[in-house]
């Protein structure tokens, strides 16, 4: 009944899209097609935003290399249970810090050199075990597909049809924090429900026949990392090694799950996702939605200026915060403005909460569709 009545609501939706314009005081419809183009956007933001700085890029990867050594070699010296929880958390936010770096690489906004970028990129990639170039290119896609339920990668939504079809764990898990914020690995082997392929194997349907041999370096140089962690335990221990790696790895795979999670997931509004027709890169990226860190914004790289990273990938990340401002005036009210966060982004919990509680599956059918929720999940 209550699966009718959204549809229903869906419908109308639907309906009034092909109405609706932004006219000056209407109630925005967000499916609806904006009034801009993305040259538009591109023009508001200043040309030295788009200049990338490897100099610049480089200072980052350094200040963050020397936090997570000094941070490791305190903990070790120190060995006392009192510190060790605040290591994880710290270490875990710094891996995330390096992964975002490694992020810049693989869209070419570190450098204009694609061989720094490559060389980069694998060391921080590879460091916290993520194969550098498989990664790389299933985001590409995802940014040449955002809001696209079917072409999108990674936390895209699940059509009714699969949806019905998962097993009843594998939905208990998708959809009951705190799981969904381990999904990170397991998307590396075998991407989401509804999509095969691995993100090592070279002969994966995520990759064209040119990039195999990228994703076979990025496999290997996956597995010197993992090579070299055994031979640490072997050196000083298992358990200290879990202690200094394995825990803060953890903390840095739920960050990024809930970091790319709430950048598509979760606002005050329903925002629409698209098939077909209806969907192009602007209306997609627009659906995408900014977040305050509060304190991490600047350790995490800015990565929650994420609507203009996602138009435009190749903006180097620390002029984000200035294209996203200079942007606004353009993006009217399809720039959605983010909660203030207090100095620790707590309040980013009970988004997440609320979303997992509500947004489960999209209609199978319609070019534009909204989150449903399944009145039988718990
Ligand atoms: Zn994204
Ligand atoms: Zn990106």
């Amino acid at each position: 009944m209550l699966v009718h009545r959204e549809k229903e609501k869906m419908l109308n939706n639907n309906d009034e899209n092909n109405a609706a314009g932004d006219g000056d005081g209407a109630e925005l419809n967000l499916g609806a097609p904006p009034p801009f183009k993305i040259a538009d956007i591109r023009n508001a933001i200043p040309k030295h935003c788009w200049v990338k700085d490897s100099w610049r890029s480089i200072s980052y990867v350094f200040r963050d290399v020397v936090v997570v050594f000094g941070f490791a070699v305190v903990a070790a010296y120190f060995n006392n249970w009192f510190l060790w929880p605040l290591y994880w958390i710290a270490q875990g936010t710094m891996f995330w810090a390096i992964f975002v770096l490694g992020h810049d690489c693989g869209h070419g906004s570190f450098s204009d050199n694609p061989k720094l970028n490559n060389i980069v990129g694998h060391l921080l990639h590879s460091s916290i075990l993520v194969p550098y170039h498989g990664w790389r290119i299933s985001h590409r896609t995802h940014h040449q597909n955002h809001g696209h339920i079917e072409n999108d990668e990674s936390w895209h939504p699940l059509s009714e049809k699969i949806y019905n079809s998962l097993d009843f764990m594998t939905k208990k898990l998708r959809f009951t924090f705190p799981f969904p914020l381990l999904a990170y690995p397991i998307y590396l082997w075998t991407r989401s429900p509804g999509k095969s392929g691995s993100h090592y194997h070279p002969d994966s349907g995520l990759f064209t026949p040119k990039e195999k041999n990228d994703v076979v370096t990025s496999t290997f140089c996956w597995l010197a990392m993992v090579v070299l962690l055994l031979e640490l335990s072997f050196v000083m221990g298992p358990i200290q090694v879990l202690k200094l790696y394995g825990v803060p790895y953890v903390i840095f795979v739920m960050w990024l799950d809930l970091v790319t999670y709430l950048h598509h997931h979760g606002h005050d509004e329903k925002l629409p996702w698209y098939r077909g027709e209806e969907w192009s890169y602007l209306r997609g990226g627009l659906t995408t939605i900014d977040r305050d860190y509060g304190l991490l914004n600047n350790i995490h790289h800015d990565i929650g200026t994420h609507v203009i990273h996602h138009l435009f990938p190749q903006i180097p990340h620390y002029h984000l915060i200035e294209a996203t401002e200079a942007a606004k005036p353009v993006l009217g009210k399809y720039y959605r403005e983010p909660k203030k966060s207090g100095p620790l982004p707590l309040y980013i919990f009970s988004i997440l909460l609320n979303s997992l509680k509500k947004d489960h599956y999209v209609s199978d059918t319609g070019d534009v569709v909204y989150y449903q929720t399944d009145p039988k999940h718990l």
